[in-house]
């Protein structure tokens, strides 16, 4: 049972003690957010440009801090180094993004008979954060910086097993010249911390990420006080490959394996059309055979640990022993390790076929044609993200309308980029992070009519 008081944070790769942090409870939260309410009615009232200037130059120190973070990320979260690097800079890139919007949140001028009408879009007041350990530090930008460069202040509450990157980035913006309480990290336990911000009566709005369990239990929570909330929230992407598609670029391992699969983007329903279904088995087999899995901080390696024991067992319950596999290798000793794993023997509606398993295991399933795959990718109460590989034009474009998901890649396994939306379908989440409109969602829309025809002074 772990201490109430206080988070232990483990290196996955060598289940050593990495540091200790004291774990908030309900009365911390209360007092962030009365910290935060207070702060964030200054920083609304700053001129935007101002605004935007700030959060610019807190874009400047992290980027002069992005091997301190990506070094922060691997021991914390067992990130390969290439992969945390690329985080920290998403993490900054999306400050500067952010910062523009501060400066062009338009309202509009509808005409209205006797007058004037314009709409404001106004700041929420305190925005709670709630990130989940798998991307600590880009969700935690994902979710506070359009907050705060639309006007709010943002209480962040990272995952118990992964504060480390969340608490420097906060520790950075106070550098950087930020005012104290517009940007605070909460380091504590979903169930104390989180749900005390949940609960909160002057939290105007939560975003959370996480598993689509916690996240129903959230929103049922934030409807006793009718509080918005955005959810990004689990997957099991399709990767549909028909008989067509340049099999090398479609089969690339590191669809469902990059993050060690701890990725709720990640491919793991390779679709194959039954004619290339055997080519496709040699081929994954061949590759997952030469990933190079270890030391996460190696600059050779390409995927490291799992997050933590109870998530690698997590993993193995969906491989049992015997199972119908092809399989590559990971290391013995301390550390979550497991190898990347393709199952070939499953049903299309068995578990590991259906839910989430957040790790570096993918089904392989064959399908026979355009209408067969379309079922198949639909078949799944989850819609985040997939993948159309073939080099028919007209048939990428009717599976990307026909497949219900909110992020398609057509001849590409990308996902997430800070100036397109992100968010899911059906119970992969509710509403959209990123991307032009990110700031509208930390606002309240305002409209104003104004007379000309009143008395005249
Ligand atoms: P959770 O959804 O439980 O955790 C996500 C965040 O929510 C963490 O900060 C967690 O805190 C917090 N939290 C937990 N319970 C509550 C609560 N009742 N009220 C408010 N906040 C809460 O995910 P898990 O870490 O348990 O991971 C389980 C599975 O979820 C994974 O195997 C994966 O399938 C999925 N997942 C999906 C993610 C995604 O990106 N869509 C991200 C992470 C997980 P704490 O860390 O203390 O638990």
């Amino acid at each position: 049972m772990s201490d109430p008081h206080e988070l232990k944070v483990l290196n996955p790769a060598t289940e050593e003690v990495v540091a200790t942090v004291p774990a908030a409870d309900a009365a911390e939260v209360d007092a962030a957010v009365v910290r935060a309410s207070r702060a964030q009615e200054k920083w609304a009232a700053l001129p935007p440009a101002d605004r935007a200037r700030q959060l610019r130059r807190f874009a400047d120190v992290v980027d002069s801090h992005i091997d301190e973070l990506a070094r922060l990320e691997v021991r914390e979260a067992g990130h390969t180094l290439g992969n945390a690097r690329w985080e920290a800079g998403n993490a900054r890139d999306l400050l500067l993004y952010a910062a523009g919007g501060a400066e062009r949140l338009l309202g509009r001028q509808i005409p209205a008979p006797g007058g004037w009408d314009v709409t404001f879009h106004e700041p929420l007041g305190v925005v709670g954060v709630i990130a989940p350990w798998n991307f600590p530090m880009p969700i935690a930008g994902w979710g506070s910086f359009p907050a705060l460069a639309a006007g709010n202040a943002v209480v962040l509450k990272p995952a118990e097993t992964t504060p480390l990157t969340a608490l420097r980035l906060a520790g950075l913006a106070l550098e950087a010249g930020l005012p104290e309480g517009v940007f605070q990290v909460l380091p504590g336990y979903g169930r104390t911390a989180g749900r005390a911000l949940v609960d909160h009566s002057d939290v105007a709005k939560i975003v959370f990420t996480g598993s689509t369990r916690t996240g129903r239990e959230v929103m049922e929570r934030c409807a006793k006080l009718v509080k918005p909330v955005t959810l990004e929230l689990g997957g099991k992407s399709p990767n549909v490959v028909f008989a067509d598609a340049d099999l090398k670029s479609a089969l690339d391992p590191f669809s469902f394996l990059d993050n060690s699969g701890q990725d709720c983007c990640a491919r793991t329903r390779i679709l194959v059309q039954e004619s290339v279904y055997d080519e496709a088995r040699d081929f994954l087999a061949d590759a997952l055979a030469g990933v190079v899995v270890g030391d996460p901080a190696d600059e050779k390696t390409q995927m490291g640990p799992l997050i933590s024991r109870q998530q690698l067992d997590r993993v193995r319950s969906y491989v049992p022993e015997g199972a119908q596999a092809l399989r590559g290798s990971a290391p013995d000793g301390p550390g979550f390790w497991f190898p990347p794993t393709v199952l070939t023997g499953e049903k299309h509606d068995s578990a590991a076929a259906r839910e989430e398993i957040f790790g570096p295991v993918a089904v392989l399933l064959p399908f026979t044609d355009e209408q067969d795959a379309i079922r198949l990718a639909n078949d799944t109460p989850y819609g985040l993200s997939g993948s159309i590989w073939t080099r028919d034009v007209g048939r990428a474009l009717r599976v990307s309308q026909a497949v219900r998901a909110g992020n398609l890649s057509v001849n590409s396994h990308s996902s997430v980029r800070y100036w397109t939306p992100f968010g899911g379908f059906k119970q992969s989440g509710l509403g959209r992070e990123l991307g032009p409109d990110a700031l509208t969602a930390f606002t309240e829309t305002k409209n104003v009519f104004i007379s000309t025809e009143g008395p005249a002074l």
